[in-house]
């Protein structure tokens, strides 16, 4: 495994951390707290507007063909990618679903119109993508979603429910599951479409999370009618179609490895200052032997990264060894945020931005969201499945 960057990926990064020290929106890039939006659809607003800045700048979809608005970049210059805007604290793109999922899968599996449709609109965030997959009874096994999807006229008539559909309510498009073959065994009878969320039929509620923030939604289908040009790959088969899109979702990118490195920089910020004038807890054997252990989880999981990106690279498959890299990551977010709760003391209960909060509450409202870590892209119990099942050998539960 080389450890190294070669001067090409050096290169690219200083371009990037250059054009990100130039470019920042105000307020963004020190150690005090970014602005803070009044609402969702506020923070959707500027997210969108810092998208179309960094898209026209060539700083989007960096992984996608040329071809298609991309600069065909490298897994490590994805890598390189996060690691930079990480670092420089820059806002997160807001179209991630768009880019991260729905761009290569239908650049994998999109017809010639498909891609110069809805190609174009993703990297700027002039359209926002949502993903139409769960729903109340099917999340960790999708081959049991009940959705159904059936002829009529030059297209399907589709009705169902989804559920913890993230932005679906600012969200243009969505990709969507949908059965439409009842009749065939579960995965066969599958297919997948893009679906017009301004569509008649189509019903957005949201769901209000622990954080107090509704980016979640529960999206009803009544009757929605999808146009032919509009499924993706053949009938009946989306369900490898969907693979792509999950094996993407799953994570080749190491976002989740810099969030992490950040918070450990926090942890240890208040560690040594104390919390609310309290003493400094840096010194407390307990505490320290928790940092030390965060240290070591957080370069685990930096080399299992790296790991990742040479399977990539060499074109390997990466098999179980995802599974092992999500719950590893999962369980050791969970446990850093506990510490971090620990620090924090009574600050703890301040998760709104207001005086008695720490950092505006941001690291309560990432407590609180990081419980979500063990579900999705795949529960724990579920990756501990895969493992012991194609790991460890042992037979199938069920
Ligand atoms: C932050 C977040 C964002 C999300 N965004 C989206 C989105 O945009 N679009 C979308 O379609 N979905 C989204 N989801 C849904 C997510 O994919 C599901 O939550 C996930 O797949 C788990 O499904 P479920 O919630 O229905 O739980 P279930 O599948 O009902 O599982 C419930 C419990 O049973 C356990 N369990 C289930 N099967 C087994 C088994 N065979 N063996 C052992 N234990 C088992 C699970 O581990 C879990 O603990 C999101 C979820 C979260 C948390």
């Amino acid at each position: 495994m080389d450890l190294s960057f070669s001067a090409a990926e050096e290169a690219f990064r200083a371009d990037l951390r250059a054009w990100l020290r130039a470019n920042l929106p105000a307020g963004w890039g020190g150690d005090e707290e970014p602005p803070a939006h009044a609402t969702l659809a506020t923070e959707v607003a500027f997210l969108r507007a810092w998208q179309g800045e960094l898209a026209r700048a060539g700083w989007v979809g960096i992984h996608w063909p040329q071809q298609y608005g991309g600069r065909g970049a490298s897994v490590v210059e994805n890598y390189i990618f996060q690691e930079e805007m990480a670092a420089a604290r820059a806002p997160e793109i807001i179209n991630r679903i768009g880019v991260n999922l729905v761009g290569p899968t239908l650049i994998a599996h999109g017809t010639e119109e498909q891609k110069r449709r809805f190609l174009p609109a993703i990297l700027p965030a002039e359209e926002l993508w949502c993903q139409l997959f769960s729903e109340p009874g099917a999340g960790s096994d999708l081959t049991a979603l009940r959705t159904r999807a059936t002829r009529r006229g030059d297209g399907w008539v589709v009705s169902g429910q989804k559920v913890w559909t993230s932005y679906a309510q600012f969200a243009r498009w969505g990709i969507l599951l949908a059965r439409t073959d009842p009749d065939a065994p579960k995965a066969k009878g599958i297919s997948y479409f893009v679906c017009d969320m301004q569509a008649p039929g189509v019903t957005v509620r949201p769901l209000r999370q622990m954080t107090g923030s509704e980016e979640f939604n529960e999206v009803f289908l009544d009757e929605v009618f999808v146009p032919r040009a509009h499924l993706v790959g053949v009938e009946h088969q989306g369900w490898a179609i969907a693979n792509t899109t999950l094996t993407h979702e799953r994570g080749t990118a190491p976002r989740q490895l810099v969030i992490h490195r950040m918070l450990l920089q926090d942890l240890l910020r208040l560690a040594r200052a104390g919390v609310d004038g309290g003493a400094p807890r840096a010194r407390d054997p307990v505490v320290r032997q928790e940092l030390a252990r965060h240290f070591i989880d957080v370069e685990i999981t930096r080399l299992n990264s790296w790991r990742t990106l040479t399977r990539l690279l060499r074109q390997q498959p990466l098999g179980a060894e995802a599974s092992f890299v999500k719950l590893f990551w999962s369980e050791m977010s969970q446990r850093m945020h506990d510490t971090l709760m620990a620090l924090l003391g009574a600050r703890g209960l301040c998760w709104q931005p207001g005086p008695r909060a720490v950092a505006g509450g941001r690291l309560v409202r990432s407590y609180l969201y990081y419980r979500s870590a063990s579900l999705f892209a795949g529960t724990s119990e579920i990756q501990r499945n895969i493992l012991a099942e194609r790991v460890l050998g042992l037979p199938r539960s069920r």
